[in-house]
């Protein structure tokens, strides 16, 4: 749990940096300027399954009922790799 923490902070830092959108609760980009993103070797089924997990971080989703269908371990892949895309640009 505080790992995940960890990486929302840094998320969101990322994204800030990246789309310079906060409109979304404390500080976050919204769903347009997410999709708008160019990420290299990302495509568009990939940033949306980003997008998804980004939600379950920032706590659009209530415990456990993330309103989407990802295991954790999916789940964690998914930001990892996003993380891992955003900290190259
Ligand atoms: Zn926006």
């Amino acid at each position: 749990m505080k790992q995940r923490w960890v990486k929302r902070r840094e998320l969101q830092q990322l994204l800030t940096d990246r789309t310079k959108c906060v409109v979304q609760h404390t500080g976050w980009a919204c769903n347009t300027c997410f999709h708008a993103m160019k990420l290299v070797g990302v495509n568009e089924n990939d940033l949306h399954a980003m997008w998804q997990a980004t939600l379950v971080l920032r706590g659009d989703y209530k415990n456990g009922q993330y309103g989407i269908d990802m295991p954790d371990a999916r789940l964690s892949a998914v930001v990892e790799r996003l993380l891992k895309v955003l900290r190259r640009h």
